[in-house]
């Protein structure tokens, strides 16, 4: 084909793209833009998983009815006027393209009245092009409606997921926002329930509260503010870290709950996560990660927030020193106020041999690889185990058996956790799943992600065994259990649950949830067991069809056969 310029139409769907990948990139840039209007009030609306229906409002400054059509065209901006305002950008929209992007792929509306109008006026677009304008009345701020999202871009449509999962990362970018300004009033509602809403009075623990429910918020300790306490001057220099970090005891299975906020920019980053995880090191258990708010304040022109058209990767010029300053910041706050022992990452992994007969059983230093690999043990063959003769116990983790053709060490946990997990699969599939009535209902609090992924997954999760009912505003009264989690801590396995399930991808949830339960019922490395119980145990692995890995995948056991033994180690 020969070459020649794409037609005006064609680029702003593709440059669109780049800014609304889905329902949720609306409502960020569409609050994004009230916030930058200064407003203290915004209330988000949705429906039909964000493609029926976004509606913003907000009490902000408002456009200037002459330049309501002007804001819907590619690169208009009040926020910036020159290439030096580039190098200090301290609004959260600079590039002039949301606006024209969203009304590229679907139906727009605006109604607006600025500050000093008496009469606000109103815009209507259909495929970017004004369909409708003249004067309406309404108090200063704006409203935004946005209507069939992409359904002019079927490409798009199709891969935009189930509207429970759309409505989660929208209750997601609300969350964070609504974190980030505890000063504005959030209000959000998806299919006409509330699903969030914010006192807007300026103290964050506030918004931590409604975000994330009583239990983390009770937890969330304060970062103390750098210099504060420095011969009692307050001196302030930047990078200035602030915001909550939670104690070690509300550890969580995923990095959700972590939210970094540059200039109150939320962006995302993994070497601040890094930097995160590496502050409570030791401090929480392998796999765990922690709650945490980091507010990074720096001068605008030390950061470059210029880097991609969803302005959610920021660069920082001094990154090490960033980095420093959010470390020192959390390990301080936690040695200070959270006086938490020292888990030993020793006495609570299981070092599960790691397959390839290359690893054996050396519990790790933290860290560390384990130090002797035996040249000789080779993969368990993928068929069922033979008849197996309990020798004992290692490490209060590892049984030692011996069959007719070798020397089994065996992870305890993770056979347990593969022997659960097959009996949960079939009795879910013959409805025979055991459960166990509370002696008093429960109260069971989520955050609105967990929320929409409870809603989504309620009756699954009853043939599960949890039996839950709604109680009120993102509060549920959990009357059954499984009963095998009966004893354990079922609401922290609830809570994991539903924030696997609300990721982005569903996955197998009869896997996610049959995993979940056989994980946290399972015997634990570091428990003694019995002869018996191991007897039991080995038994119960002999039925099981595959032997060989826990559910997650891992190996169970490493073998070292009869010829090896014979033959001894290394000896040719
Ligand atoms: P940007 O935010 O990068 O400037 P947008 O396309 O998002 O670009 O918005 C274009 C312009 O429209 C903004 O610069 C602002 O002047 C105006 N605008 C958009 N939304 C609002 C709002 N809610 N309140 C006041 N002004 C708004
Ligand atoms: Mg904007």
């Amino acid at each position: 084909m020969a070459i020649k310029l794409l037609d005006p139409k064609v680029v702003s769907r593709i440059a669109a793209g780049e800014v609304v990948e889905r329902p949720a990139s609306v409502v960020k840039e569409l609050v994004e833009n009230s916030l930058d209007a200064g407003s203290s009030q915004i209330s988000i609306e949705v429906r039909g998983g964000g493609v029926g229906l976004i509606r913003v409002t907000d009490n902000g400054v408002g456009i200037p009815s002459g330049e309501v059509e002007l804001a819907f065209d590619r690169y208009a901006t009040s926020k910036i006027g020159s290439l030096e305002d580039l190098e200090s950008i301290n609004s959260l929209g600079f590039r002039g393209e949301a606006l024209p992007s969203i009304a590229a792929v679907a139906q727009v509306d605006i109604v607006t009245c600025a500050v000093g109008e008496s009469v606000g006026s109103y815009l209507s677009l259909k495929d970017g092009i004004t369909e409708n304008k003249g004067s309406q009345g309404r108090s200063q701020g704006t409203t935004v409606t946005v209507r069939n999202l992409f359904r002019k871009v079927p490409a798009r449509l199709k891969f935009l997921k189930s509207p429970a999962t759309e409505n989660s990362h929208i209750a997601n970018v609300v969350s964070q926002y609504a974190i980030a300004f505890p000063e504005v009033r959030f209000a959000l509602f998806i299919d006409g329930r509330v699903a969030l809403r914010t006192p807007g009075n300026g103290q964050l623990i506030d918004s931590v509260i409604q975000v994330y429910g009583l239990e983390v918020a009770q937890n969330m300790l304060e970062i103390r503010s750098r210099d504060e306490e420095w011969e009692g001057r307050a001196v302030t220099s930047l990078p200035l870290v602030t915001g909550m970090i939670g104690s070690p005891a509300i550890s969580r299975s995923n990095r959700s709950y972590l939210s970094f906020f540059v200039n109150r920019r939320w962006i995302s980053s993994r070497l601040l996560a890094w930097a995160v995880a590496e502050a409570y090191h030791g401090l929480l258990m392998p796999g765990k990660h922690p709650v945490a708010i980091i507010n990074i304040s720096l001068p605008l022109n030390e950061v470059d927030v210029n880097i991609h058209p969803t302005k959610t990767e920021v660069k920082f010029q001094n990154e090490r020193a960033i980095l420093g300053a959010v470390q020192k910041a959390i390990r301080r706050t936690l040695v200070e106020l959270a006086p938490v022992p020292k888990i030993e990452e020793v006495a609570t992994t299981y070092v599960s041999p790691a397959g390839r007969g290359q690893v054996l059983w050396t519990p790790a230093e933290s860290g560390s690889r384990p130090v002797y690999s035996p040249p000789v043990a080779e993969q368990t063959p993928a068929v069922s185990l033979p008849v197996l003769r309990v020798l004992g116990q290692l490490s209060s983790s590892y049984i030692i058996a011996e069959g007719p053709d070798g020397l089994y060490l065996i992870d305890q946990h993770a056979a347990h956790e593969r022997i659960l997990f097959e009996k949960i699969k079939q009795q879910r599939s013959r409805q025979e799943i055991e459960v166990q009535g509370l002696l008093e209902p429960v109260a069971f609090e989520v955050n609105p992600k967990q929320d929409e992924a409870l809603k989504a997954y309620h009756e699954k999760l009853a043939e599960f065994g949890f039996s839950i009912e709604p109680f009120g505003d993102r509060t549920y009264l959990v009357r059954a259990v499984p009963v095998l989690l009966h004893q354990k801590d079922w609401a922290g396995v609830l809570r994991e649950l539903l924030d696997s399930l609300s990721g982005g991808d569903k996955g197998d949830w009869i896997e996610k949830i049959a995993i979940s339960i056989a994980c946290h019922s399972a015997v634990r490395a570091g428990q003694e067991l019995t002869d018996d119980e191991m007897r039991e145990l080995i038994q119960q692995l002999e039925q099981v069809a595959v032997p060989h890995t826990c559910p997650h995948g891992r190996p169970i056991m490493i073998r070292l056969s009869s010829e090896q033994l014979k033959r001894g180690f290394g000896r040719s």
